[in-house]
């Protein structure tokens, strides 16, 4: 790295520091100029993302107003890790390192890593894919440290802790406390975090919990078992007092539709200072996967325009629904992509609900697996359809889950998930075309093919390179830019 360099980075990590430390209190107009400053000394793509921010601020865009809200009630440690973790080393610093190391390998690397360190639950959800393994399954301390290690050296900061459930796995705060300059987002059903552990939370600073709730008690409670979601208030109390930033992961389920496309409980998380939610539709994954929870096209039509008025609202720092939202991200984000899963057993998933794998940390590095022909397929078929209201190989377009698992000689990773290719065909067939028909609604008739015209192979390196030369994409490393 030259002094130039050097000197800009130690800078962007002072900015991050500061903006940490002025931003719970600044106004729209400080934080303006803060993120036209930070832009400034940036590339792109970092460059192009951070002058948005400023002129979202400029404009008090209402999502700005929602995250000063956040940061007002934050712990200024939780801040502060915010901005030097998140904003700066993951995506100002990262962005560019990903992108030096995309050139030197040739392989289009993912922004985050989805790590399952054990699938031991202190719970039985209804329809969990990881529930009944008890203590079988979990990855070593060294194993996850030596991933979280391997993805800092490709540029990647940012990881998301799922299960089973996290806080079970014996290391979770020294793993926190390790790597204290990564950011980290912990999927958990909550019930384990008490005064301390939340406290302890506040001091690290560097991670968020998103809190697994279904509804309100009648519809968590029957998913997640009596007493769970007086446990989650808990939770959530005890967060709200040590000033963690904490979010809520909402399963849509067939049965819970009516209660989430309620603004009364949009409300009651606001009213409890949830930050943001995630919406992940349930899937026929897993042990036994079944079609009996899946929403139905109708639900996911109609969920779709609730969320995105959520999202657009500034009633919550994001809220993102994971398969609607594709036309967002250029469709599907797996098989390193965008994110890639190291499940319990070590074997790295395409995503977090396509449970078919060949290659695992324990016999690859992180890079060999990125590299891998499994992967490099998927990347290179990404967007499976024009329209990107049809995202996903699993509920989508199930002929291109079929056909890849069978190419590649792809293992279940539970018993039974290979009943998605096989018992369940004719019925993921038939929502899938259903489904087609609401998506293709919103895609040409709501005028989203034009707002987001879907990208070929956009995360297949020749691809990229080609789009790069043409001048269709800017890359950070690239001293024009
Ligand atoms: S496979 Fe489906 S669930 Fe997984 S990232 Fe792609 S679209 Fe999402």
């Amino acid at each position: 790295m030259s002094i130039v360099d050097s000197m800009k980075k130690t800078m962007l990590k002072q900015a991050g520091k500061f903006v940490g430390s002025v931003v719970r209190n600044a106004s729209e107009e400080t934080l303006y100029r803060l993120f036209a400053t930070v832009s400034a000394v940036s590339k792109e793509p970092a460059k192009g993302g951070l002058k948005k921010l400023a002129n979202m601020a400029k404009e008090k865009h209402p999502m700005i107003q929602s995250w000063r809200r956040v940061f007002q009630n934050a712990n200024p440690k939780c801040v502060e890790k915010v901005m030097t973790n998140l904003v700066i080393n993951e995506f100002a610093l990262g962005e560019k390192i990903r992108q030096e190391k995309m050139l030197e390998h040739e392989v289009v690397l993912p922004k985050l890593l989805v790590i399952s360190p054990t699938y031991a639950c202190n719970l039985n959800c209804v329809g969990c894919y990881a529930g009944l393994y008890g203590r079988k399954y979990q990855l070593s301390k060294e194993e996850v440290w030596s991933l979280i290690r391997q993805a800092n050296e490709l540029g990647i900061y940012f990881f998301i802790i799922t299960g089973g459930e996290p806080f079970v796995w014996p290391h979770l705060m020294e793993t926190l406390k390790e790597f204290n300059d990564s950011y980290f987002q912990i999927y958990t059903n909550g019930t384990l975090i008490t005064k301390e552990v939340a406290q302890k939370l506040a001091e690290l600073g560097n991670a968020t919990p998103a809190i697994s709730v279904e509804g309100f008690e009648t519809d968590t409670d029957w998913r997640r078992g009596r007493g769970v979601f007086a446990k989650i208030s808990e939770a959530w109390k005890n967060l709200r007092e040590a000033g963690v930033i904490f979010g809520a992961s909402v399963t849509a389920t067939r049965l819970n539709h009516d209660t989430i496309v309620k603004e009364e409980f949009w409300n009651f998380l606001k009213e409890n200072d949830v930050a943001y939610s995630w919406i992940f539709q349930f899937m026929p994954v897993g042990m036994n996967p079944s079609m009996d929870l899946v929403p139905t096209p109708e639900q996911r039509y109609e969920r779709f325009f609730v969320l995105d008025k959520l999202r657009l609202g500034g009633d919550f720092a994001f809220v993102a629904d994971f398969w609607n939202h594709g036309f967002l991200t250029h469709g599907c984000l797996a098989a390193g992509s965008k994110y890639l899963h190291i499940n319990a057993k070590g074997y790295a998933e395409p995503c977090v609900f396509q449970q078919f794998a060949v290659d695992s940390i324990r016999e690859k590095s992180l890079l060999e697996i990125l590299k891998s022909p499994f992967f490099t397929a998927y990347k290179r078929m990404i967007p499976y359809s024009n329209n990107l209201f049809r995202p996903c190989p699993i509920i989508d377009n199930p002929k291109v889950l079929r056909a890849m698992v069978k190419k590649f000689n792809a293992i279940p990773q539970h018993e039974g998930s290979e009943k998605v290719l096989t018992d369940l065909a004719p019925e993921l067939d038939k929502l899938s075309e259903e489904w087609a028909k609401y998506a293709d609604k919103l895609w040409y008739e709501y005028g989203y093919a034009e707002k987001y015209p879907s990208k070929r192979g956009i995360y297949d390196f020749e691809v990229r390179m080609n789009r790069y030369a043409n001048n269709e994409e800017k890359l950070a490393i690239d001293k024009k830019a």
